[in-house]
């Protein structure tokens, strides 16, 4: 380790974030987290499909897969409107979801570290610290600063002025219980990942477990929409109090013109699609955006996760992709001889595969959203993070 990383910060207590600051804190660093969120994160339960990135550190702990997920056998495609089948394929994924990873970090993390209401607004560096100052007024420093900010990164905005660029079309979310639909729909969607194809959009279906271990499993759905940028996207995402939010705006925001939409549109689809979406307690919608940087590392603060590379979800590696930065990372700080000229490996093996899988992403996007041919099983499309040398950074010296 070299002498001037015993103090990392790293904003952003989410899945990298945590991952990052676990790692770093096993090898002997002192490390905090600065959340922005008063208290520990929810995700609203959302579904995640399991890549060896993401569970990685969580397995190496000796957590258990199947307590973490829930199994599948196929990826089923059909038509949203009429159910007709184009295609069956044997597929054998788990899922997760946002609340059992997170979870399962934060638990192992604790809260000593892990620091809440800090949400981060402005920064500056000098050659052997960096300054940190958070929206309640107060300021931290540390030797280095890992940006772990997500999509919307301040840590970006304020480093380079990106912003994630809004990719035409947003997505509806919503969970299901059991009970919430009949178990004839539950039958239809358990066990597998579905593709509803569209002309103009798809959703995604697939079971997810319970917030607890004894909870039962849940259903997960999301559906794409093509929404034209200018007036059409301010008018969904402005709430009910009339602000025009970022990202997403969730159900008990959520203009009711908007929701009245959803369910009128959900009316016309095939009938275990059309149960998810009339039956979901409360669905929300997030607009998709991405965002690439041409370097992850600057001066003394170096970006990870969704804050370096935001991708779009479709090839359901984003939360891996984030997981790899934080675990490589952290073997960097915690490892290298030669900071520098490890962080200038690092910094190319993982714009590689943040940008390899960006394209990958915004490739499906073309074929799903905008009338493009997305045969069933086309290996272009699998799940997962593109190849690039699969050794540790460290192992390139
Ligand atoms: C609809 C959807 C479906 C997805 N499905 C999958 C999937 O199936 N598989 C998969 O691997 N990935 C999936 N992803 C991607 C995955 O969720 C993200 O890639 C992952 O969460 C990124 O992790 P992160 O830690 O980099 O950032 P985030 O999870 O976005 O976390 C950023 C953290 O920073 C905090 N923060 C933000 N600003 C500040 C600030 N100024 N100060 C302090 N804290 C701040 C936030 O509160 C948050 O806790 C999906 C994403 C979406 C949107």
């Amino acid at each position: 380790m070299s002498a001037t990383t015993e103090r990392i910060a790293i904003v952003g207590g989410s899945i990298s974030g945590l991952t990052a600051a676990l790692m770093l804190r096993n090898a002997g660093i002192e490390v905090d987290v600065y959340e922005r969120s008063p208290q520990p994160l929810s995700g609203f339960g959302t579904g995640i499909v399991v890549q060896p990135e993401l569970v990685r550190y969580l397995l190496e702990q000796g957590i258990e897969l199947d307590s973490l997920s829930v199994p599948s056998s196929s990826m089923e495609y059909v038509d949203a409107l009429t159910g007709t089948n184009f295609g069956s394929v044997p597929a054998e994924w788990r899922f997760t979801s946002y609340d059992s990873v997170y979870g399962a970090l934060y638990k192992l993390f604790g809260p000593d570290r892990y620091h809440t209401s800090k949400c981060l607004v402005g920064l500056d560096q000098d050659s052997d610290s960096v300054r940190m100052r958070f929206s309640d007024g107060t300021e931290a420093d540390a030797d280095w600063l890992i940006a772990a900010d997500g999509g919307a990164s301040v840590v970006r905005k304020r480093l380079l002025g990106i912003e994630p660029k809004y990719a035409g079309y947003v997505t509806w979310r919503g969970l299901l219980q059991p009970g919430e639909v009949s178990d004839e729909v539950w039958d239809y969607f358990n066990g597998k990942f579905t593709y509803g194809l569209l002309e103009d959009g798809h959703l995604i279906a697939y079971p997810i477990p319970g917030r607890e271990e004894a909870e039962s499993a849940r259903l997960n759905f999301q559906w794409y929409w093509n929404v034209a940028e200018g007036n059409d996207i301010d008018e969904l995402m402005t709430d009910i109090r009339g602000i025009r939010l970022p990202t997403s705006v969730h159900n008990n925001s959520l203009n009711p013109r908007s929701l009245r939409q959803f369910h009128s549109r959900g009316e016309g689809l095939f009938a275990p699609f059309r149960a998810l979406v009339l039956n979901a307690p409360s669905p929300f919608v997030t607009v998709v955006a991405d965002a690439t940087v041409d370097h992850m590392v600057h001066g003394r603060i170096v970006l990870i996760g969704d804050a370096a590379v935001t991708p779009r979800p479709h090839a359901a590696a984003g939360g891996a992709k984030a997981c790899d930065d934080a675990r490589t990372i952290a073997e960097v700080f915690a490892k290298s001889d030669d900071l520098p000229e490890a962080l200038q490996i690092w910094e190319s093996r993982q714009l590689r595969q943040g940008n390899g899988y960006l394209q990958k992403v915004q490739k499906m996007a073309a074929a799903l959203q905008h009338g493009g041919s997305f045969e069933p099983g086309n290996p272009a499309f699998a799940f997962g993070l593109p190849e690039v040398d699969t050794n540790t950074v460290l192992d390139n010296f």
